[in-house]
């Protein structure tokens, strides 16, 4: 399995409006971050987590020229905000993208994206073939994904467990049932937006004693805020089995 960090930001990290702090402003790549998703490749099949607002972007970079399925954590616009542009993907396929997702997640889309649900579509309209998920594993061809219910404030998100990867984003709390359900993962991605406390993310702290609890053999912090510090400096202050992640990561096992 390989997994591609495609982006390791957030709606935040990501300057809209010109942003002097240091973080914004450096010239270091690995502090220029796109919004959070991955790439999950198994074999022949490739797995995409989250289609923000900078899925193209990411599709290009990465070089992806077809996908297995999409899977979404949640409903939110950093998470979604991209969806249209998988009508590249049908293109290559000739048909729908499949994609997994909970029911919240599902109705967001079709009302977010009405025309593509439309019963008169416009011609060259995305096309998505939802595949409602609810905490029961499911398969994409052969590949067992578990997803994993964790909370986003009052949110619920899915994390996804794929053999022994986890990837959990955007979240602040994971309750101990959960937890069990990530016993065992030695390879983890998990949110930390910053150090200091947060709503609906975990801080950095947080998310160590995630991995720690864990006993994950290498995790990698993603949906980092500029907030968090400068790369370099806070990858000093981190455990060995813990890194910040970068966008265009690669890791295998
Ligand atoms: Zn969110
Ligand atoms: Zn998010």
């Amino acid at each position: 399995m390989k997994v591609t960090i495609l982006g390791s930001g957030t709606s935040q990290g990501v300057p809209v409006i010109a942003c002097d702090c240091e973080v914004c402003r450096s010239t270091d790549e690995h502090d220029k971050r796109l919004r959070c998703s991955a790439m999950i490749d198994i074999g022949e099949k490739k797995l995409i987590i989250d289609a923000g607002p900078d899925f193209r972007t990411q599709m290009l970079r990465a070089g992806v020229k077809d996908v297995t399925a999409l899977l979404l954590t949640h409903e939110h616009k950093d998470h979604i905000g991209g969806l249209d542009d998988i009508r590249a993907f049908n293109w290559v396929k000739n048909g729908e993208v499949d994609i997994y997702c909970n029911q919240r997640t599902k109705d967001v889309i079709y009302k977010d994206y009405d025309y593509a649900f439309a019963e008169f579509r416009y011609p060259g309209v995305p096309e998505m073939n939802i595949h409602v998920i609810d905490e029961a594993p499911f398969h994409i061809d052969d590949i067992e994904v578990i997803p994993v219910t964790v909370m986003h404030y009052r949110l619920p998100v899915s994390a996804f467990r794929i053999g022994n990867f986890a990837y959990v984003t955007d979240a602040n709390f994971i309750s101990e049932e959960s937890m069990k359900k990530l016993e065992g993962v030695e390879y983890m991605v998990i949110n930390a937006l910053r150090k200091e406390i947060h709503l609906s993310h975990f801080t950095l702290n947080q998310a160590i004693q995630v991995v720690q609890r864990l006993n994950v053999k290498q995790a990698y912090i993603t949906h980092i805020g500029h907030q968090m510090g400068l790369h370099e400096q806070v990858s000093l202050e981190l455990p060995e089995n813990v890194k910040l992640a970068y966008d265009m990561l690669t890791f295998e096992f």
